[in-house]
């Protein structure tokens, strides 16, 4: 608990701000995000159940990747059982190999590692803006001119010697990085761009959605996601041969055939169950209603912290978050912890933003710039709960 030195904190923040969520989300534990199911979900699960296609077969999944290419934009969606898979895919699909680099920022959840460790590759972090907490196109093109010499047919890191073969940005939260200025460095350089937008389901920057940036971008929807299918991913790509070459992979690539198994590859067992597909069905369609209350809440959110004078993540101007998680930005380290305290043991469930990848154990020897905006958002990045709580 807090002792007197603390009462500050405790009693200009604190209180007020478990006071204000407690206005919101009522009384007993709050959670820091959970789903919601308003729609159509029971419905189209019998229909699974009713029809004997629960796995691979039926039309949910065909349903639901139209569902996802058409509100998001992109030409090509293809679902696969996770986020993390559907970012392990778009990087082979770009090229990424053993022994390869892809740029990527280490303050992130660490799914985004790990998918660039499946494929073989090591990360390699670049700085972040203070202001979007994703990748810096500025400290990324100032770590290639520093770092990187074009030779042959690629680009490759003078200090390691191996290929940089893509860049890997993530779109915070559900706000948007600096997207387009991060593709005009990848254009310059020649090397591929793959967003992870597991987050951003439904966050636009210049009205184009997020993960349809790049050469492909992968959305997760995850139980703790905008939307859920329990468990599951999308792929978003705008090449039909890589949309292509993404389904077949992602289903042990078997030869189409009426009754012959052949497999020309070793693929993958990642094809999302009907299901699965099914839960995604009914949450799409409610999905622009939940983004509509979820940017209520965070305005709500934005005019109270005003008033108690604490930092909220905002999106860039020309950006539309989806309002995945709110997170406040605190003085320092140890308000960040005051607060975490403070709201936890008050049964409001409050997280710190991650712990940066550069200091885990799997991924310390990983090179990295100074990270030094990384470093101060570690320090200070609270989210607090964000649940869409009713249709009401
Ligand atoms: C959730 C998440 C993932 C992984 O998605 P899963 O569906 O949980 O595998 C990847 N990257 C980021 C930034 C995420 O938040």
């Amino acid at each position: 608990m807090l002792d007197l030195k603390d009462r500050n904190t405790a009693e200009s923040i604190c209180e007020p701000a478990v006071n204000f969520i407690r206005s919101i989300y009522g009384s007993g534990v709050i959670p820091l995000h959970r789903p919601i199911f308003g729609g159509n979900e029971k419905s189209y699960l019998t229909d699974c159940i009713d029809s004997n296609f629960v796995s691979s077969a039926g039309s949910k999944v065909d349903d639901f990747e139209r569902q996802v290419a058409s509100f998001t934009g992109a030409k090509n969606a293809v679902a696969v059982v996770n986020g993390t898979n559907a970012i392990q895919i778009a990087l082979l699909l770009a090229g990424v190999g053993q022994q390869d680099e892809v740029l990527t920022q280490a303050l992130t959840f660490v799914a985004t590692c790990n998918a660039i460790s499946y494929v073989g590759a090591d990360p390699v972090f670049i700085d972040v803006d203070k202001d979007t907490l994703g990748m810096s196109p500025v400290f990324l093109s100032k770590f290639l001119e520093s770092h990187a010499v074009r030779k042959g047919d690629g680009v490759f890191n003078k200090s390691s010697g191996k290929r940089i073969k893509a860049c890997l940005p993530m779109h915070t939260f559900g706000s948007p990085c600096r997207i387009q200025d991060i593709l005009d460095v990848c254009r310059e350089w020649d090397i591929p761009l793959v967003e992870d937008a597991a987050e951003s389901l439904g966050s636009f920057s210049d009205k184009r959605h997020t993960g349809t940036f790049g050469l492909l971008g992968a959305i997760s929807f995850n139980g703790n996601k905008i939307i859920t299918t329990g468990g599951g991913g999308m792929l978003l790509t705008d090449d039909d041969q890589l949309a292509k070459r993404a389904k077949h992979l992602t289903t042990t690539a078997k030869v189409p055939h009426r009754y012959e198994f052949t497999h020309d590859e070793i693929g993958f067992n990642y094809r999302l169950p009907s299901l699965n597909a099914a839960l995604g069905c009914a949450q799409m369609e409610q999905l622009p209603r939940i983004i509509e209350i979820k940017s209520q809440i965070a305005a709500q959110y934005r005019s109270f912290f005003k008033t108690i004078g604490v930092e909220m993540v905002e999106p860039l101007t020309h950006c539309r978050t989806n309002n995945w998680l709110n997170a406040i930005v605190l003085k320092d380290n140890k308000e960040r912890n005051d607060f975490l305290e403070y709201t936890n043991e008050n049964n409001v469930i409050t997280r710190p933003i991650w712990r940066l990848m550069s200091d885990l154990k799997m991924f310390r020897n990983c090179q990295k710039d100074n990270l030094e905006n990384s470093r101060w958002l570690e320090e200070r990045v609270v989210n607090i709960p964000s649940s869409v709580v009713s249709f009401a």
